[in-house]
């Protein structure tokens, strides 16, 4: 899972992503992620992977992760190839969700490219051109579809109309993920890789003080939240700043430090886990002598594609899944002891897989 962090220069993107990568998962250890200076991979907070640790005091050690991509260069103009304007767009492309990082600090010290801090103005030049590119490749999906047509194929007619319907949305200045249309038609709109069809948190960044003082009391906040509402996307307040100090921290003065502000958990936290719900994801886990892990999966995944993440010959020789939901394995404390009650269920190919589910699947090979 990928998600980009965008937003104009200077509201703190940077900030943002090195509390990230400060915070970050060793990505040696995670093949399967990108080695690149610009993506930063954080472990999944998973308090259930801890328990397990305890309990198998197992080899390897490894929790879920999601990569930041730290997408800078996005300026007015972007659409039309100012800036890194096309290498920035096509960066948005390979992700699955966007951060949106937007200003609600006021400091003098830092230069707005655009003036004094105006959430709406910023969330709006950003949207604006990504929704201008998504026109474009709306307008060569139509004309294709129109070509395909011509002989009267109903199918192609049909899909022309359907991004006809798309683009005048888009010519409004609305975002694709905001377009009303029947589920069908949205499922054929998803076949095309449109950038404001992406899921987003907007990360409303405030000063320190104005953080701690209460967020709900922010202005800016409230402007950004009232325009995430109206798309019904998520807003996450936090302090860039904040967040950098807190991942500098060795691990033991995290918690103390946190406490000291008063806050539970820190901002990072919360956006792994607002990242996790925004693009509908669950964890499933396993866990040995060998090895505690956790496996991200799509929530509706079935026990044998979920099998699929772990190895391929696990999908293709599947034959049954031994379940545990984990809250009853920790009631029982072992494994051997929630047998003995029959906490264990057998289940089949249809099985829906449930979050926190720990798992050994049996195969042939
Ligand atoms: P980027 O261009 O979006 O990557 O922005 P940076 O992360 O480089 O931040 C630009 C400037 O804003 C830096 O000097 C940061 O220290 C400052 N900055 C970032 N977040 C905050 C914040 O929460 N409060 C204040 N006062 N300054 C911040």
């Amino acid at each position: 899972m990928k998600l980009g962090i965008v937003g104009l220069p200077n509201v703190g993107k940077s900030t943002l992503f090195n509390a990230i990568t400060n915070a970050g998962a060793e990505s040696a250890n995670y093949p399967f992620c990108t080695i690149d200076p610009n993506v930063g991979v954080v472990a999944v907070p998973d308090e259930r992977l801890d328990f397990l640790r305890d309990l198998y005091s197992p080899k390897k050690y490894t929790p879920a992760v999601i990569e930041f991509v730290d997408i800078a260069g996005l300026v007015r103009g972007a659409s039309k190839g100012e800036g890194l304007g096309n290498k920035f767009l096509s960066n948005i492309r390979a992700t699955d969700a966007v951060v949106h990082v937007v200003r609600c600090f006021d400091d003098a010290d830092v230069v707005h490219v655009e003036g004094g801090a105006d959430p709406l103005r910023d969330i709006e030049i950003i949207n604006i051109e990504l929704i201008m590119a998504d026109m474009e490749m709306v307008e060569r999906r139509i004309d294709k579809a129109k070509k395909a047509g011509k002989g009267g194929d109903k199918k192609f007619l049909h899909e022309a109309e359907v991004f006809e319907g798309l683009l005048a949305h888009l010519n409004d200045g609305k975002a694709a993920r905001s377009y009303d249309g029947a589920p069908e038609d949205m499922e054929l709109i998803a076949t095309s890789e449109l950038l404001s069809l992406k899921p987003v948190i907007y990360a409303a960044n405030m000063d320190e003080k104005s953080f701690a003082a209460g967020y709900e009391k922010n202005a800016y906040y409230q402007t950004v939240k009232t325009y995430a509402d109206g798309e019904e996307s998520q807003v996450l307040p936090i302090c860039a700043k904040t967040e950098q100090e807190i991942a500098e921290l060795p691990d033991e003065d995290k918690q103390l430090f946190l406490e000291e502000l008063g806050i539970r958990e820190s901002g990072l936290d919360r956006l792994i886990k607002c990242s996790y719900s925004l693009l509908g994801l669950i964890s499933f886990l396993t866990a040995g002598s060998d090895e505690v892990r956790a496996w991200t999966i799509r929530r509706g995944t079935k026990a044998p594609q979920a099998a699929g993440k772990i190895h391929s010959d696990f999908e293709r020789g599947f034959i049954r899944a031994e379940v545990v939901a984990f809250d009853d394995l920790k009631a029982c404390g072992t494994m051997a002891v929630a047998r003995e009650r029959g906490l264990i269920r057998s289940e089949g190919k249809e099985y829906v897989m449930k979050d926190g589910d720990v798992v050994t699947y049996r195969f042939n090979v």
